[in-house]
């Protein structure tokens, strides 16, 4: 006689409750039966191990079905089955009320952690309208069970007629669950969730092509492979393991560059394969590549708080047992455990990348600028392996070579420390576009780095944060002879007169730039050197490149950028160039100097007035102003003058268009107006 039975809960509604919590990942439902059914064929290995039960465990399997007319949806083990008894005690009582509890204390959270935890057993009621357990338990004499629900807390159990030892699980599915009986979505859904269970899961049969058309074989549909690569032994592998299994888990994508094998048992377990994957453009970087298992139980692949920020960018699978998974991700984020977890994998990467530095440099050096994305991102925002990094990190200079950065440091160290002791690291960031500044470093026996990675800006700001007295300083960032400054200026060969005119004689002619401003400065170079070069400083540049990845700091990238123009003068023609113009503008800037003296007089005796601070007297208010005013008209006069001359001096504007063609500034109009210049000169 079936007996009737209540469910052993307090609130009538439950089930609409598990329904509507859990909408939006119904899904999972047949991850939790396959799980249980794998359990169940797990834990007869284990009653067979430890002598309890006799028979054969050889042919252990899981079998999903489907029957589309009758509307359901099965999943049978061949596992411990479980007595009228065990029903009453897991089905019943227990696994519910467990689940009560978890929801009733998960009420206002319920949202956020859907998808993180099972109900186990009773999710099967987020799509069935009934659902059936036939089952035969392991034990001598067991009668098979019968027990039936139909989403109401009553529930019905009885005898039934089960040869084979083993659980089914029958769903009825719900009007609106239809597509839980479409093959391919059952599929699909085995294939995301089981794929790596450690039993064979079937689901219908491997089929072939006869008769014109595909054909079920006799041979069972295996989804799953039963020992996937990160749970056997790393001494037992190839690499070609590692591709194969690479390629299989992420279709479609170039060789990885190196992996990593985690292998842990304490102080928790945890087992994986970290891929870094070959980047080809920016576009691909994609987080959430990284396959959590539980068991061999697909989870998420919402790595988020288990595996460091830096390291989603890789690629492949963890499994741990330990990761509490039925939590929301605020609680993952906060748990000792997962930070521990965290803490070894970035120790283990680490390691890993330092023995291949080492043991493997050829190999290294050549993935490295295919690799360096990862490692700069991790020095960058993770201290630890940042200490590591700087171990193993690699520099590259404009010829190609790589150094570790204390064997650079030795590289340059004679020639590259300036007088307060800094060790400067000149580098570029464009070969081609900086072609003179390299050239000008390298002759003077300098090395050049190579520095044109999207992290680089940050990761050089880094290393000078990290390496004591280390500057880095772009190549072109000052003239030569003050990048690396090896004792005290060479003063400017220029008188303060002779300064002042060349400033305006040069500002003045500068050609408009997009979206850059100049100014004109003075450095005694070699009369060798190029008579006029356009610098960036350094500080300025790079707080401008920084600023494209930080949100706040956008005004900066709306300034313009700031060069200078600097003249060299000790050059022959920039000399001649400003002692003509001095020459030739003498007679006319004479009177007004004289005149600018003069006013400057009176302007500064009625400031002498207001020695106590107490203000000018008010009757000499309006003469200051009015010679203040003067002073100003005055200057400007012989500003104009110069302009005047500069106008109609075609080897200025000659220097400062060479100058800018040298650096990619000259374009357009200005280009044009330089080639009908320089043809003029020919004649
Ligand atoms: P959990 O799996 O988290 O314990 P469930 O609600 O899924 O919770 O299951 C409750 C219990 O019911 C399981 O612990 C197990 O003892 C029993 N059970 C569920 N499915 C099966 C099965 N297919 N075969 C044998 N026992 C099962």
């Amino acid at each position: 006689m079936p007996t009737k039975g209540t469910i052993g809960v307090t609130t009538n509604n439950i089930f609409p409750v598990i329904k509507k919590f859990l909408y939006s990942d119904h899904e999972i439902f047949l991850r939790e039966l396959v799980s249980n059914a794998v359990d169940a064929t797990q834990k007869l290995k284990t009653l067979s191990g430890a002598g309890e039960f006799k028979g054969s465990t050889e042919d252990l399997k899981v079998n999903v079905s489907v029957d589309k007319e009758a509307g359901t949806l099965t999943v049978s083990d061949s596992g411990i089955g479980m007595t009228a008894e065990e029903i009453d005690k897991y089905i019943n009582q227990i696994a519910f009320s467990g689940a009560e509890e978890f929801l009733e204390k998960y009420k206002d959270t319920a949202n956020a952690i859907i998808g993180h935890f099972g109900l186990g057993f009773y999710s099967a009621f987020m799509v069935a309208k009934k659902v059936e357990i036939r089952t035969l338990s392991w034990q001598e004499g067991a009668k098979a069970v019968s027990w039936t629900c139909d989403g109401s807390p009553e529930f019905e159990m009885g005898e039934c007629d089960k040869a084979e030892r083993g659980t089914d699980i029958i769903l009825t599915l719900d009007d609106d669950e239809k597509e839980f009986l479409e093959t391919a979505r059952i599929e699909g859904l085995l294939r995301k969730y089981c794929r790596f269970l450690p039993v064979p899961i079937i689901f219908g049969k491997e089929q072939e092509w006869k008769d014109g058309k595909y054909q079920d074989t006799d041979k069972d549909k295996v989804i799953n492979d039963i020992e996937p690569l990160w749970s056997r032994m790393p001494t037992d592998l190839k690499d070609e393991d590692y591709l194969k299994f690479y390629h299989a888990i992420e279709p479609g994508q170039d060789d990885p560059l190196f992996w990593i094998h985690l292998n842990v048992d304490y102080p928790f377990t945890l087992t994986g394969i970290l891929y870094f994957p070959k980047i080809k453009n920016n576009l691909d970087i994609r987080k959430d590549r990284i396959q959590l298992y539980c068991n061999q139980v697909y989870v998420t692949d919402s790595v988020e708080g288990v595996v460091p920020d830096w390291l989603m960018l890789l690629q492949g699978v963890i499994d741990s047992p330990d990761i509490p998974l039925n939590v929301s991700r605020s609680y993952l984020q906060s748990d000792r455990a997962v930070k521990k977890i965290s803490t070894y994998i970035t120790k283990k990467v680490a390691a890993r990348l330092e023995e291949i530095a080492k043991n493997q440099p050829v190999e290294f050096e050549k993935k490295w600028n295919d690799i360096k994305i990862f490692i700069e991102y991790g020095m960058l925002s993770d201290e630890k392996f940042c200490e590591s990094g700087l171990k193993f990190a690699l520099l590259e200079n404009t010829d190609g070579k790589f150094f570790k950065i204390e064997d650079y440091r030795k590289l340059i160290e004679a020639e590259q420390t300036d007088k307060e002791g800094n060790l400067i690291c000149l580098y570029a960031t464009d070969k081609e576009a900086q072609y003179a500044y390299i050239k000008a470093a390298t002759d003077k026996g300098y090395d050049v780095l190579m520095m044109n990675g999207e992290l680089d800006v940050h990761f050089v700001g880094m290393l000078e944060q990290k390496q004591e007295k280390m500057r880095f300083v772009r190549v072109d960032s000052d003239v030569i002879d003050n990048l690396i400054r090896k004792h005290d200026d060479n003063k400017p060969q220029f008188t303060p007169e002779q300064q002042e005119i060349a400033q305006t004689l040069f500002k003045s002619q500068i050609p408009p730039v997009e979206k850059a401003e100049f100014m004109v400065s003075f450095a005694a170079m070699s009369p060798d050197d190029k008579p006029v070069v356009i610098t960036q400083a350094e500080y300025m540049r790079r707080m401008k490149e920084m600023a494209r990845f930080q949100p706040g700091m956008s005004f900066y990238g709306e300034m313009p950028d700031m060069y200078s123009m600097v003249l060299n003068t000790k050059h022959p023609i920039v000399q001649k160039i400003v002692e003509q113009a001095e020459q030739a503008l003498e007679a006319e800037i004479k009177p007004v100097d004289e005149e600018i003296n003069a006013t400057q007089n009176v302007v500064k005796a009625i400031r002498d007035l207001d020695k106590d601070n107490k203000g000018v007297p008010e009757d000499k208010k309006k003469d200051l102003e009015d010679n203040e005013k003067h002073l100003d008209e005055l200057r400007k006069k012989k500003e104009n003058l110069i302009i005047a001359y500069a106008a109609g001096e075609s080897r200025v504007h000659q220097l400062i268009d060479i100058a800018l063609l040298s650096n990619n500034m000259l374009k357009g109009e200005g280009l044009e107006r330089f080639l009908k210049r320089s043809i003029g000169l020919l004649k």
